[in-house]
């Protein structure tokens, strides 16, 4: 990343499955900082997959957002992203507390989200990440008509590089 991000701001964090946002945001964040659909579906739910919690968790996420945003508090908003309402309602939430807000998009590949999603303990299913990554498709689309203080790319480490052959071999 060029250059540092604006703090106070909102972060709203934009990919699919497997692409490390979590793991991104716990490394750059305070866990008071983050909010996350899926944590708050286990807080409201039996656990981070119940989706039937899910409309209580957003409501939850709604409003923690909205309350650390009107105290000038920076907040990171951990889910996929895609809901293009969603995005708009929380950038009008910054923009009416004064804080930049800044879009997160994570440009891990297809393949990588796959092979991460597969090793999880408990990965989504194949359809559903596939129809995430399509809906990603479509919000990297988007973003550049919406009015972000900033659209940020997180791109996964570099592979090793490849040591060259030996030639003695
Ligand atoms: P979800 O939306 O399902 O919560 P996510 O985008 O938040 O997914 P993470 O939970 O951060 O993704 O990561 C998914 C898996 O990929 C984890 O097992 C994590 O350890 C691994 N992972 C994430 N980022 C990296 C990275 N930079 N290098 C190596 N592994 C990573």
């Amino acid at each position: 990343m060029a250059d540092p991000l604006p703090d106070p701001a909102l972060l709203v964090l934009i990919g699919a499955s497997g692409s490390g946002k979590t793991t991104w945001a716990r490394a750059h964040y305070r866990e008071v900082e983050i909010v996350g659909s899926d944590a708050l579906r286990a807080v409201v739910g039996s656990g981070e997959n119940d989706l039937d919690a899910t409309r209580d968790a957003f409501d939850l996420l709604d409003r923690i957002v909205e309350a650390r945003l009107r105290r000038g508090l920076t907040v990171v908003v951990d889910t996929l992203g895609t809901d293009r309402a969603r995005r708009r309602r929380w950038r009008e939430t910054a923009e009416a507390a004064g804080l930049p807000a800044v879009a997160v998009l994570f440009d891990t590949p297809a393949a990588l989200c796959r092979s991460r999603n597969r090793e999880r303990a408990r990965p989504v299913p194949a359809a559903v990440l596939a129809a995430q990554l399509r809906g990603l498709r479509e919000t990297v689309a988007e973003l550049d008509d919406e009015p972000w203080a900033r659209v940020e790319s997180v791109a996964p480490p570099a592979e090793p590089a490849t040591p060259p052959a030996d030639p003695t071999a």
